[in-house]
């Protein structure tokens, strides 16, 4: 029997599961004692982690351009500004704040700077937002449907949107001059995606994303989580991984017989499914876990949750291995 607390009767904690070592190369630097790290991506653009979200500034002549303000993070964006401008001597004013996509987790600090910041987004984050009605993430006042090129303080950013993929609004921010891309809620360098791939509402879209971004000229990745920056052979790994899970899910479909569940459970159709989805998850994320277990890191926790929602996308969006009653 599982052990429980001998107060609260509650699951305790030598109930949970060990998992395979994180190889080292997926950890980033150390945070400091407020909990942040803040490094120089290229030249003037930086970038600032809490260990699990990143967010990124450049300093330009007129003030600061900051991309994405996660509430985990917080009040160290500003420290890490502050720290970062008086370095280098110039103005710590964050005049614009470019929002990656909507969700909280990486917008939900907007509110901490002040009123005068100038929001950008794609017009799907407005209307999202303005859904939301969150006061920790203001509209953005300035919105582009396609793309658009922003030139702050001489420097120049490069804004597009190319269809729906972890959320409906998630944009690619490239800095030409920087050698850098900012593709949120993608690609986690060095690690599995987290739920059901990053959460992503449209899998097909995710799955298709790693190679428009390749299609930009860089160097450096932020990718919005883990505590280190990507390059390019993180996308590469990402993009293996992926159609590894996508041809197992696909043997694993055709490879389970459906018969015996709806067999057993003749009488409730709901056990049956729920027992063939977990049966054609586990055969698909089997062989994946054990290819990438070392490789990347929590293979062995997140790969079964992303095999489950990748299954769902390749038989409803694509309508493989559907069956026609004759
Ligand atoms: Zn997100």
């Amino acid at each position: 029997m599982a052990s429980q607390s001998p107060t609260t009767g509650a699951p305790g904690a030598t109930d949970l599961p060990d998992y395979a070592p994180v190889p080292q190369s997926a950890y980033g630097p150390a945070l400091n004692q407020q909990g942040y790290y803040v490094g120089r991506v290229e030249r003037n653009l930086y970038w600032v982690t809490d260990g699990s979200y990143q967010s990124a500034f450049l300093t330009t002549k007129d003030g600061v351009v900051l991309f994405d303000a996660p509430p985990s993070i917080g009040g160290n964006i500003r420290r890490a500004v502050d720290e970062i401008a008086s370095a280098n001597g110039v103005s710590n004013k964050v005049t614009h704040l470019v929002y990656s996509h909507h969700h909280a987790d990486h917008a939900g600090a907007s509110s901490l700077f002040d009123k005068n910041v100038i929001r950008i987004g794609h017009e799907e984050t407005k209307r999202l937002l303005e859904r939301d009605n969150d006061p920790a993430r203001p509209v953005p006042e300035e919105t582009f449907a396609d793309r658009r090129t922003l030139k702050i303080g001489g420097e120049r950013i490069e804004l597009e949107w190319r269809g729906p993929n972890h959320s409906p609004d998630n944009i690619y921010i490239h800095f030409p001059d920087h050698d850098t891309l900012m593709l949120i809620d993608i690609v986690n360098p060095g690690w599995a995606p987290i739920s059901m791939s990053n959460l992503s509402e449209d899998i097909p879209g995710y799955i298709a994303a790693p190679a428009i971004a390749l299609d930009y000229p860089w160097k450096h990745f932020i990718g919005g989580h883990v505590g280190r920056l990507g390059t390019r052979d993180d996308i590469t790994l990402h993009q293996q991984y992926m159609a590894d899970i996508d041809a197992s899910v696909r043997k694993a479909l055709v490879s389970v017989d459906p018969t015996p569940f709806f067999q057993k459970y003749y009488d409730n159709p709901w056990a049956a499914v729920s027992a063939l989805f977990d049966a054609w998850t586990e055969a698909g994320a089997a062989p994946v876990i054990e290819k990438y277990k070392g490789v990347l890191a929590a293979a062995d926790v997140y790969t079964s949750s992303t095999v489950f929602w990748v299954m769902e996308s390749i038989r409803l969006d694509l309508g493989f291995a559907s069956y026609v009653h004759p």
